[in-house]
């Protein structure tokens, strides 16, 4: 990822692509303390924006309060950089990384009085779980990882920690055959994907796992106004891995996942083991949204240019 050109955005100032290195010391490099934005940027037919910017920002001031971190810049600042991270990359689609870390002036736990850094990457980003995903769905295996406890950490950040367990439970799905993993919470129901929520469709009614533990998506909330606006009823209910063998349809969504559909769990057939109408509606809807095609919802767009 290092060896390319372009500019990246690190505290306040444009670095070539190559130069924006950090130090070993770094203390978000030892510790994992620091959090982090994955955004979405998509050409349409009026032109590239980025999906739900400002919703994304909020979100990363939220995990950074979360966390005890100030952040050094306002959301306009970031706001700005990540505009222009796709401008000057030269990108009309691709995928924006802001990361919030500490700096390398010592190591210790405490983090009283680390420098805060900033830096705002933009990239070409395909699809997550690879081309077929989408139109074909995935399949799933329930993992033996749980998500974290709410006591054991803050769940509603997106906070750089959190991704040990979600990377550990995607790489033992993968290890397994499968695409990708489903987390269960510590009591045994339903969280999320590593790094996807996950809803479920029964009887025309869709489901989704109360948002406990699991990050509270913004793509999760674009599709109960999607689901609304379709006329879909959707409720947050406690759900167990039977919910997700029974269920008529089930799928993933997620900046990265986008709308994923999932047609098997742990060798299991979901409904006729293809994607369901209901998943492929909200589906198209959501790209005909973050293509500006849908006028009720332009204000989620932030035009580049
Ligand atoms: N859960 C986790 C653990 C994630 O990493 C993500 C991706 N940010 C999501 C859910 C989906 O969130 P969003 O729709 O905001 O991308």
């Amino acid at each position: 990822l290092s060896e390319r050109d372009g500019w990246i955005w690190l505290d306040g100032e444009w670095l070539r692509w190559r130069d924006a290195t950090v130090h070993l010391g770094t203390h978000t490099l030892h510790y994992g303390l620091g959090c982090f934005e994955g955004i979405r940027c998509y050409a349409g037919a009026d032109g590239a924006a980025i999906f739900r910017l400002d919703e994304h920002l909020a979100r990363l001031e939220g995990s950074a309060r979360l966390l005890g971190i100030e952040i050094p810049f306002s959301r306009a600042a970031l706001h700005e950089a990540c505009v222009e991270a796709m401008r000057r990359n030269g990108l009309t689609e691709g995928y924006l990384r802001p990361l919030v870390f500490l700096g390398d002036e010592r190591l210790g736990m405490d983090p009283a009085g680390l420098s805060v850094r900033v830096g705002v990457m933009a990239m070409p980003w395909g699809r997550y779980l690879g081309a077929d995903a989408l139109t074909h769905g995935v399949r799933v295996k329930v993992s033996t990882w749980a998500r974290q406890h709410p006591n054991a950490y803050p769940c509603r950040a997106k906070a750089i920690g959190g991704y040990t367990t979600a990377i550990l439970a995607a790489r033992e799905a993968r290890a397994d055959g499968y695409d990708e993993a489903v987390l269960l919470d510590t009591e045994g129901f339903v969280a999320e994907g590593p790094g996807e929520n996950v809803f479920i469709v029964r009887g025309g009614e869709i489901l989704e796992p109360e948002v406990t533990v699991a990050l509270d998506g913004i793509t999760r909330r674009t599709l109960h106004a999607l689901a609304a606006d379709l006329g879909y009823p959707v409720r947050a209910a406690r759900l167990t891995r039977d919910d997700l063998v029974l269920a008529d349809e089930l799928f993933f969504c997620g900046t990265a996942v986008e709308v994923t559909p999932i047609v098997e769990v742990d060798r299991r057939r979901v409904g006729d083991g293809t994607p369901g109408p209901i998943t492929r509606a909200l589906q198209s809807r959501y790209f005909a949204c973050v293509k500006g095609e849908v006028p009720a919802h332009a204000d989620w767009l932030t035009p580049i240019r």
